[in-house]
């Protein structure tokens, strides 16, 4: 899924494409998936682009917002006058656009197109009024998130009052936002804490040290443009390349690059794949 690096991408990427644009009409192919009357829409000009977790929020003149969760494989391609050198389209935009899953068109002026793929259709766009965004449930319940209200302060706050494993805690989007599976991973090889470590039993260096990874981590996948793991496509069309640059995540059965004496290893905590080394991230 999706994380902040890739949503933070696709954000900056739909604010560069976007803003000026008019919508002039919406083809939505799946009514499941756009949620709202459309109507309320057409004629309305892109003035930003922002963010809350995963939730990406398109501003409009006319005081509503287009909120989208891309979830597991939604796809935003941007296809027009913004995009001065449109790249080859990368081969994870399944079918092609507009394809068999593209559910929603939006055409917008100076021939400019936004298409919105989602092969497992988990994904949701939402026409909402501008100032009522922010008090949508799933926002007001966002924990603080890196580079976002997640200070060394809040971050050590959450952890000392949780009993669960680290990484858990980690990609509980209620205790803080933005870090998933990859990124989850990447830090807690970086900051030399094992996975199932409870989160309470951090000593202070270790949260610092922890603190301080995330951010790194999360840094790197926003240089790379986010990851490409699954189906995550820029709005360019193109795909992140995180996924070449991972520290830890899918190295299963390779040397530990740190300590070169043992085999990063796969095990599952929540039901997700997790990657350590048994020797640098001992319990
Ligand atoms: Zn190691």
């Amino acid at each position: 899924m999706p994380e902040l690096p890739e949503v933070e991408t696709m954000r900056l990427q739909l604010k560069k494409y976007l803003t000026g644009h008019k919508i002039l009409s919406v083809i939505v192919n799946n009514r499941k998936t756009f949620q709202g009357d459309e109507g309320k829409i057409i004629g309305g000009k892109v003035v930003d682009v922002r963010r809350f977790g995963k939730v990406s929020v398109i501003d409009l003149d006319n005081n509503y917002s287009i909120l989208t969760h891309v979830k597991l494989t939604g796809q935003y391609i941007y296809r027009g006058p913004n995009l001065k050198t449109p790249g080859k389209l990368s081969s994870k935009v399944a079918g092609g656009i507009p394809g068999p899953h593209t559910l929603v068109i939006f055409n917008l002026d100076h021939h400019g197109k936004l298409y919105y793929n989602d092969i497992r259709r988990f994904g949701w766009i939402r026409i909402e009024k501008t100032p009522d965004v922010e008090s949508e449930k799933f926002i007001v319940k966002l924990g603080p998130e890196p580079f976002k209200g997640l200070t060394l302060q809040v971050f050590g706050d959450i952890l000392s009052k949780t009993s669960r494993a680290i990484k858990v805690v980690l990609m509980d989007q209620e205790k803080m936002g933005g870090v998933g599976n990859i990124y989850a991973n990447d830090a807690l090889w970086l900051s030399e804490i094992n996975p199932k470590t409870l989160a309470k039993n951090i000593g202070s260096n270790s949260v610092k040290k922890l603190y301080e990874a995330i951010l790194s981590v999360l840094e790197e996948g926003m240089k790379y443009g986010g990851a490409s793991e699954l189906t995550f496509v820029t709005p360019d069309g193109a795909e992140g390349q995180y996924q070449d640059h991972t520290l830890v995540y899918g190295h299963d059965g390779e040397p530990c690059e740190r300590c070169h004496k043992a085999v990063i290893q796969k095990i599952f905590i929540g039901g997700r794949g997790t990657y350590f080394c048994p020797n640098c991230q001992k319990l």
